[in-house]
Order: structure tokens, then sequence, then C-alpha cells
């Protein structure tokens, strides 16, 4: 709506838990710890554990500032987007800004790897909720699940997101998400929801792969299971994955355009956010959703993934 093109900001963007939330991305796209097999933004193009100012705070200060002094609204301002935001050595000066300048919560979703820091957990404490995602039970499933940085271990990420879980005066939510045959078992999700219950988050969500995922051998597992899993978990987890959609009037609207485009051009991910001007975390919404309606599909092809609207009667 707003004429105003930023950076670093996208949306606000409709979320189920988080209301209207405004997203800030701290990094440039992929710049992560982690090449999670089931990240829905593709492969890590930079893994690294390396912390430094990847975006320029001032420059997302000033963004946030003009965009409060144009009236901007939300009911949360996220840090979350192209990678991890705590990889960003000045996350807590942005999370401090929004919430003393604009007076709305902020939300940090994190992949919980650099929370043996206490740097970066003095920063995130800042937030009024973290979200932090643990989809591994030891050493071999981290290997495989999250493919991390070298120098990350599974016992320091454990401890890391402990420590924070004590000293975090704020609503801690935990996301598992859950990939099948990687880590689906009751006998895997125990050894996930024993952690979880150690390390006490006020919420557990449970997730899987309904977005497009990174490797094609990422499935999701259905819906039933996800609710039976959920079970496992003290508190009981919440199903968080969007098997069905978001029926709001400007999301509605929106899929309507990507669905009418796509139907008429096949495009990359990269080419639908140039054209609706959306960040690559919504598109990947419309995207998913799209898809299991039946609505496109998917074509790998030398110069990257293509989505295609299906005809009706086409098979
Ligand atoms: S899912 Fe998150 S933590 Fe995993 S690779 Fe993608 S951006 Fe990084």
């Amino acid at each position: 709506m707003s004429a105003t093109h930023y950076n670093h900001l996208f949306g606000p963007v409709p979320s189920r838990r988080l209301g209207r939330s405004l997203g800030v991305d701290l990094t440039p796209f992929k710049t992560c710890s982690f090449d999670c097999i089931f990240c829905q933004l593709g492969r890590t193009t930079r893994k690294t554990v390396e912390r430094r100012e990847y975006v320029p705070v001032n420059e997302v200060i000033a963004e946030l500032e003009t965009w409060l002094g144009t009236g901007g609204t939300a009911d949360y301002i996220t840090l979350a987007g192209s990678g991890e935001p705590t990889l960003n050595s000045g996350f807590g000066r942005v999370i401090e800004f929004a919430r003393d300048a604009g007076g709305i919560p902020v939300a940090l979703l994190t992949n919980g790897s650099l929370l043996a820091d206490p740097e970066v957990r003095a920063q995130a404490a800042r937030a009024n909720v973290v979200k932090v995602s643990l989809s591994a039970w030891d050493a071999s499933s981290l290997e495989h699940i999250n493919r991390p940085d070298p120098s990350i271990g599974f016992k320091g990420l454990i401890e890391g997101q402990w420590l924070f879980r004590n000293e975090f005066q704020g609503e801690l939510w935990m996301e598992v998400f859950l990939v099948w045959g990687a880590n689906s078992t009751p006998k895997d999700v125990r050894g996930i929801a024993d952690l979880v219950r150690a390390i006490g988050p006020d919420k557990v969500q449970l997730n899987t792969a309904v977005r497009p995922p990174c490797e094609e051998y990422a499935h999701p597992v259905p819906e039933e299971q996800l609710q039976e899993l959920a079970r496992l978990f003290e508190p009981t987890a919440e199903v968080i994955a969007e098997y069905s959609s978001d029926s709001s009037a400007r999301v509605h609207a929106t899929e309507v355009d990507i669905l009418d485009t796509l139907e008429r051009r096949p495009c990359t991910l990269d080419q639908l956010c140039a054209v609706f001007g959306l960040h690559r975390n919504e598109a990947t919404k419309y995207v998913g959703k799209l898809m299991r309606m039946g609505r496109i599909v998917q074509h790998r092809r030398a110069g990257g993934v293509y989505y295609a609207g299906v005809h009706r009667g086409d098979s």
C-alpha cells in the first residue's frame, strides 16, 4: 500500500501466531549457520558463524523510523527473513529501537545455533518473543537435517538454548520441524521432545514441509500423524503447518494475481518477488499453497525452479 520502497523491511504480512507482522531482514539472502534440508528459501549460499553487520544496522533503523513516521502499524515487528538474524552483530540494537521507539512488541525467529555465545543471548533477550528451532535429537540427526557449519556441535547448541531459557524473561517458543523419514518416527520425536522438555519453552510448535523445500526428498508429515506426534511434547505442541489456507481478503487477492500470472507464464520465485514486490518468505507461502491446491506445478530447469499454472482441463 505504501509508496516507500524498503530494502530491509517486508510486509506487514498476516501471520497466524503474530497477527500482522512487519518483517525485518538482517542478512543477505541465505546467509545462515545451517543449511536445512527443509529450508523453503533454497540451499544456503553462505554458511557461516561469523557475526558482523551484514546489513548496516543504521540503515535498518532509518527504515523503521520512516515506516513508523508514516503511520506504520503492526502487531509485531519480526526479525526473520533471508537467513539467520543473529548473525548480524547489531541485531540487538534493531530489537531495542523497534521496541522502544515503535512501542510494538518484537519477535525474533532464530535457529538457536549461536545461543552458546553470551553476547547473542544478551541481545536476543531484548525481544518480547523468541522462537527457537530444534529438529534434531543428537549429533548425527543434526548433521543430516540441519547440515550446520562445522563449528556447531550438538551439545553446545542444546546448552546454548537451555542457558537462554534460564536468562530470558520473555516468551520462549520452540519450533520443531519434522520431515518424513528423517525425524518423524515416534522414537525420533520422543528424543526431541525430551530435550524440549528439559529446556522448558512456553510453547511448542510443530511444523512440516508443506511449502516447497530445499531438497526434493524432504517430504511433509501427513496432518493426522503430526497431530498424534504433537502429544509427545510437554506442553502439547501446536501444529502450525499450514495444511489449510489463510483466507483473508489481501491474501486471496494476491493469490489470485499470482495464479493468473503463472497461468500465462512460468516464473521462478525471484521473478514472482520482483513482479509482486514480495519478500521470498511471502512468495513461498503463496506458491506452497497453490501447489497444495494443485493449481500450479514445479519444474526444475537449468535456470532454476519454475512454477507454472495448471490449466483447468490439464491432467
Ligand atoms: S530453515 Fe532457517 S535455519 Fe534452516 S537453512 Fe533455512 S534459514 Fe537457515
